[in-house]
């Protein structure tokens, strides 16, 4: 069944949400050898270093993006997240034509400032890349919130991260990206 607001969307947009819902999975091919790079980052986050966990995140970017055959996109990371009353943005993905697509992740939240956790940082990265997928890869004419959408970025994540599987222990504080971390009207 789809999100409410699959409702409220034009024809040519229910179609679209539709071809997005339809996808549940995204294979990484070679999944294994992204890992190290997950750790790296993992660790930058622990050692609170902002220029780390940047270079990081773009490293781990770019093997996504030549393992995933996705052109390049380039990562961000910046300190503490902006919030309003819609809550808090994790992450955002902006693609023009002036530039090659963007991703901005923001690694500290905006309440008490602190380091945001691994796991949650790496799903909005994942999050953020599957706006790209949908553009780049399922040549989606939008890309939305859907199901689908939720799944492939899940999907991801479990093959970067498989012991998560196992264990299903997500932290406090570690909810997973989800629509509502996003204005309205931002990927
Ligand atoms: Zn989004």
């Amino acid at each position: 069944m789809p999100f409410s607001y699959y409702d409220r969307l034009s024809q040519r947009a229910q179609a679209v949400y539709r071809k997005s819902d339809a996808t549940t999975s995204l294979p990484l091919p070679g999944a294994e050898r992204l890992r190290p790079l997950v750790e790296e980052l993992r660790v930058a986050l622990v050692h609170d270093d902002r220029r780390a966990v940047e270079q990081a995140a773009g490293r781990l970017m770019s093997g996504l993006a030549l393992h995933l055959s996705l052109p390049p996109v380039t990562v961000q990371v910046l300190a503490v997240r902006p919030s309003a009353s819609w809550g808090e943005l994790h992450g955002l993905y902006t693609r023009d034509d002036a530039r090659p697509p963007r991703i901005q992740l923001w690694m500290r939240t905006a309440r008490h400032r602190r380091v945001v956790a691994f796991r949650t940082f790496l799903r909005t990265l994942l999050h953020e890349l599957g706006h790209h997928v949908d553009y780049e890869l399922l040549r989606l004419a939008d890309s939305l919130h859907t199901e689908g959408f939720f799944k492939r970025e899940s999907s991801l994540f479990h093959q970067l991260v498989p012991e998560a599987r196992a264990g299903g222990a997500r932290g406090p504080g570690d909810p997973g990206a989800q629509d509502s971390e996003e204005p309205p009207g931002l990927k």
